[in-house]
């Protein structure tokens, strides 16, 4: 039973690799699968050419908690990274489930049902296991752009962060919605992803410049004594990061983008540090490298659990955007 679940059986990171299928754009283009996988390892095939101009294959192996292939499904997804966490979530501990990769790897996809299925299985919780005990789940909803952050369920409205020097993070003015039913969740995660930015470039091409943070937080008064304050007692933080190719955008012509991109490569250097500090049980950890840290500065502290769902494309022509993807996983592995 899910109160027998005890923190310390649960991995402290985990990382998962997931392969998308071609899509019909890459078909067309006559672009092939350079990607086997076998049980939780995986070949990259790189073709590249030698100064006569001949073609050979470097063929370069990874290992990794697990590997997903095309044929997953996201209900898979689900079991094998998020489903193990959630009890312990009841036991004062705070995970993150992050989902990194270049644009059009898959991140979204994979990322989007996880909350509601989450939800899901905390609100069942909830209502057998800790039937009676006064707990309540609370979603929240925003991300980081350019440094900044916006409200995603509340009009993109600017936040500011704030510590309170007990290492938690407060966000001042972030809406907090408390939830009962999984209909209620579905609706606001509609309504956040449809809030991301947009710009005026279209959709996809801003959203993969910014991180969407979602976040569902079970709290509980003082005592289970409903007079008393709420308190969070753990947290699930769900994370879309920026296209991970956006961290070059360093030397675009265009300033903003330029600005943007140092961010976005700030932050995901800053992210892997943190992880990795994680790993290492080190005392100090760089949250102060950038403002993604920042704000999950409370998630990395204490009792913490990270998964890491790296997306890639298994097309020929994503080749190195794969390997760099692969290589930062791995690094935080
Ligand atoms: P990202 O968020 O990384 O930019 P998306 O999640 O938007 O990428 O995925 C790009 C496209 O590929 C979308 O049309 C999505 O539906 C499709 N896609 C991604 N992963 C899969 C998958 N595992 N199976 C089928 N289609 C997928
Ligand atoms: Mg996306």
């Amino acid at each position: 039973a899910a109160e027998n679940v005890k923190p310390s059986n649960v991995a402290k990171i985990k990382v998962v690799v997931r392969k998308r299928p071609l899509n019909k754009k890459e078909i067309a283009k006559h672009e092939e699968d350079i990607i086997d996988t076998v049980s939780n390892s995986l070949t990259v095939h790189e073709t590249k050419l030698k100064v006569d101009l001949t073609q050979y294959v470097e063929k370069h192996e990874f290992v990794f908690d697990a590997v997903l292939d095309e044929e997953v499904t996201n209900d898979e997804v689900y079991r094998e990274t998020v489903e193990p966490i959630v009890p312990i979530i009841f036991q004062r501990t705070k995970a993150t489930c992050f989902a990194y990769g270049q644009t059009g790897s898959g991140k979204t996809y994979t990322m989007k049902p996880l909350p509601l299925k989450a939800s899901r299985d905390i609100l069942r919780l909830m209502h057998q296991t800790y039937r009676n005990q006064g707990f309540q789940l609370f979603v929240s909803f925003f991300e980081i752009y350019g440094g900044k952050l916006f409200d995603l369920l509340n009009d993109r409205k600017k936040l500011c962060m704030r510590e309170d020097g007990k290492q938690q993070v407060c966000i001042v003015g972030l809406q907090e919605y408390r939830v009962s039913d999984v209909e209620t969740i579905k609706e606001l995660i509609e309504q956040g992803n449809a809030t991301r930015s947009t710009g005026t470039t279209g959709a996809n091409e801003e959203s993969s410049r910014s991180h969407a943070i979602l976040q569902l937080a079970i709290k509980r008064s003082v005592d289970g004594n409903v007079s008393k304050p709420l308190r969070v007692v753990g947290k699930l933080s769900f994370i879309d990061l920026a296209g991970s190719e956006r961290g070059a955008d360093t030397t675009d012509n265009d300033k903003q983008t330029r600005i943007e991109g140092a961010e976005i490569n700030k932050s995901l250097l800053a992210l892997k540090e943190c992880i990795r500090a994680l790993d290492n049980d080190q005392g100090h950890i760089p949250f102060r490298g950038s403002k993604l840290t920042e704000v999950l500065r409370d998630s990395f502290v204490g009792d913490s659990r990270t998964v890491m769902i790296s997306c890639i494309s298994p097309s020929s022509g994503s080749c190195e955007h794969t390997l760099n993807t692969l290589r930062y996983a791995d690094r935080v592995k």
